[in-house]
């Protein structure tokens, strides 16, 4: 017999960018944003079932250069400079910069470039990576750190895959319990970069109200769901199958990105929203169909918020699982089908959507 038809056959589904460095950055001490949350995340996906689907890739730095394709050169050499001193020093009152504060933001970043790298390579089967890095990004500004985040990771991979492969239209989607009101500010008068947020609102850090819009040119591709305390995924269903799959239709991204925050699980301490573990795989499941019709699959998932380390740990478990449907999808033609595979029932839509008055004012913004 040919020795290559005994050879076990490895499919991978998903990569996942990690390494140990990410635990060196922290924080103030007792902050809710430390390294406990990645070893968490680490440990679950060592002990996970699944653990034949996904490839642990390791990182590298992004250089300073790129970095300056979205941040200010005075606000990065700011971050070097507090970071080579030691010590303790604050971007605000709850975002501090220590000795491998910098280091550890450069790998956060350039992790993310390394999962667009590994996307885009020529012949590679595998369409999707989840990036478990910290610090965190989406506050941070163009010229200021601020709600634990140092570098925008997001911005900075959409700006990398414009840059290095071409790609056109990128749709950002952003499940973290807060406004990204980085990433908005960065994208928020450009008509390449479509930013989505779902957050609790009114909430830190103030900004997300569905009014905003973005501005000039980027009028039309900034879009904000405001939800009420205690919302739950009927609300987060509802808006991605009714609302952002026409958008997207429109759109025609080609890369998703994902900024995932788990402190929109109902367990966490920051925050008041009521997703469970297995709504990430709902949403994601919806995410991954978007992929797959706009962009043939390719989507870049990044850590972000998430304080309450075991459900967080569980939740990232969920949004890799929602990756593995590709075989659905030749089966979805509409709304319904999509639905019924999500095992979504009929009466969900109208009684147990919260936030209908918002959804519609949306709707009615965005023609959908
Ligand atoms: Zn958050």
């Amino acid at each position: 017999m040919n020795k290559k038809y005994n050879r076990r056959k490895i499919i991978y589904f998903m990569y996942i960018i990690y390494d140990d460095f990410y635990l060196k950055h922290q924080n103030a001490p007792d902050h809710p944003e430390n390294a406990d949350r990645l070893t968490a995340i680490k440990e679950a996906l060592n002990n996970w079932k699944f653990k034949d689907k996904i490839a642990i890739k390791k990182p590298r730095p992004a250089t300073d250069r790129q970095v300056e394709m979205v941040h200010d050169k005075n606000y990065i050499q700011k971050i070097k400079n507090l970071s080579r001193m030691g010590g303790l020093s604050y971007l605000d009152s709850d975002t501090a910069v220590t000795k491998y504060t910098y280091d550890c933001a450069l790998l956060a970043a350039g992790g993310c470039f390394v999962g667009l790298d590994l996307i885009f390579s020529k012949g590679t089967k595998f369409d999707k990576f989840f990036a478990a890095i910290r610090p965190p990004g989406h506050h941070a500004f163009k010229g200021a750190g601020s709600g634990f985040c140092i570098f925008n990771n997001i911005a900075l991979t959409a700006r990398y895959a414009q840059g290095n492969f071409g790609v056109e239209r990128i749709a950002i989607l952003d499940f973290d319990a807060h406004h990204g009101n980085g990433t908005q500010e960065i994208f928020y008068d450009d008509n390449s970069i479509f930013y989505i947020s779902f957050h609790q609102y009114p909430h830190y850090p103030g900004s997300g109200y569905y009014d905003e819009i973005g501005r000039g040119k980027g009028e039309g591709f900034n879009l904000n769901f405001p939800f009420m305390p205690y919302t739950r995924d009927p609300d987060y269903l509802t808006a991605m199958i009714d609302i952002i799959i026409p958008i997207m239709e429109r759109f025609d991204p080609g890369l998703i990105l994902v900024s995932a925050g788990y402190d929109s699980h109902f367990s966490d301490s920051l925050s008041s929203l009521g997703l469970v573990e297995e709504s990430y795989y709902k949403i994601m499941y919806i995410i991954s169909y978007l992929s797959y019709k706009h962009c043939q699959g390719r989507t870049g998932i990044l850590l972000e918020g998430g304080y309450e380390y075991n459900s967080t740990a569980k939740s990232v478990l969920e949004t890799i699982r929602g990756c593995f449907n590709k075989g659905d999808f030749p089966d979805i033609n509409n709304s319904i089908d999509l639905e019924n595979k999500l095992e979504i029932d009929e009466s969900f839509k109208i009684q147990k959507v919260k936030n209908m008055e918002i959804l519609n004012s949306i709707r009615e913004i965005f023609k959908v």
